[in-house]
């Protein structure tokens, strides 16, 4: 546990210093400069902070209003510390911000525990955050394939569309629709099926060439690839080597007339124009293009692609 205490005089500090000379589990920083402190805290590997309400340059009342202000999502617990309070200056320094009140002189029987009761709280807060972070990170993932889900793809091809306006970049989105694969589930099984799509999830993961690339699963057996900086050219490219990672993935089948299950890949593009950018609107629009492109690319027979470009882009 890593604690600052910060006090304008340095007695006080070496007090403090003697009560937690013993306690190995305690990281002690002393600081007497109240903007040195706040320094230390930006910095952000604080666990706890042991504050001096009276203090000539800032006093901790106000100093911990700036730690507030800084610590961002996360509780940086303090505790103040002064000499003999009445209870409206007590509740006052709560009020402030303050989590606990220690009377100097400092004495180790009460400062180690309730160091470690604040201890307790760092850990709770802890570990809250990093289930949250799980949470969100479930929460945008397909739960079959690993790859994002359709909450997943709308947050990442909204943001990509924001940037691809801002920076005047083309953006192209693929849209794959798996061929037959109601044929597929009934002749092999929903088991198989389900295992078939976590084949071309990985398949069409590793068919990815750049971070920004988006690939999540629409629901179904329809897959998404949203490809940020791509004009229509390059996104034929991709969609030529999503077409033959199908090829290569060789899942064998009497449903496909192909002897393997095939997909067909609606391509559109969006051409930034200037205008107002709308991303919700944009998202869809994408969406609407590349399904129109795939339901042709299935009429003409499955395993290929079509392309369109946004036309209102360039309204
Ligand atoms: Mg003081």
């Amino acid at each position: 546990m890593r604690v600052l205490a910060v006090d304008d005089n340095r007695d006080d500090l070496e007090q403090i210093q003697r009560c937690l000379i013993e306690e190995n589990d305690i990281d002690l920083m002393l600081c007497d400069r109240p903007d040195q402190a706040l320094t230390a805290i930006t910095k952000g590997d604080i666990d706890c902070l042991l504050l001096d309400i009276y203090m000539p340059a800032m006093d901790g009342l106000e100093m911990i209003q700036q730690v507030r202000a800084l610590q961002g999502d996360s509780w940086l617990p303090t505790i103040f510390m002064s000499g003999v309070l009445d209870a409206k200056a007590r509740g006052r320094s709560l009020r402030a911000g303050g989590d606990a009140l220690l009377t100097k002189p400092i004495e180790r029987e009460i400062l180690i525990p309730q160091l470690f009761a604040m201890n307790r709280l760092v850990h709770a807060q802890r570990e809250l955050k990093a289930a949250k972070e799980r949470l969100e990170i479930l929460a945008r993932e397909d739960c079959l394939t690993g790859i994002l889900n359709r909450r997943g793809i709308d947050q990442e091809l909204n943001q990509a569309i924001s940037l691809s306006w801002r920076f005047n970049t083309p953006m192209s989105l693929l849209l794959i629709d798996v061929d037959r694969f109601r044929a597929y589930n009934d002749l092999h099984g929903h088991p198989a099926g389900d295992q078939a799509l976590q084949k071309i999830g990985a398949a069409l993961s590793n068919c990815l060439q750049r971070q920004s690339d988006v690939l999540g699963r629409f629901g179904g057996e329809e897959f998404i690839l949203g490809l940020p900086a791509t004009d229509q050219a390059g996104a034929n490219a991709v969609a030529d080597r999503v077409l033959h990672t199908f090829e290569q993935l060789d899942l064998r089948t009497a449903s496909n007339p192909q002897g393997h299950v095939t997909a067909s890949v609606g391509v559109s593009t969006l051409i930034p124009t200037g205008g107002s950018m709308q991303v919700q609107g944009r998202a869809l629009e994408l969406m609407q293009v590349a399904d129109q492109a795939m339901y042709e690319a299935k009429g003409a027979g499955g395993n290929t692609r079509r392309s369109a470009t946004c036309s209102e882009m360039n309204a």
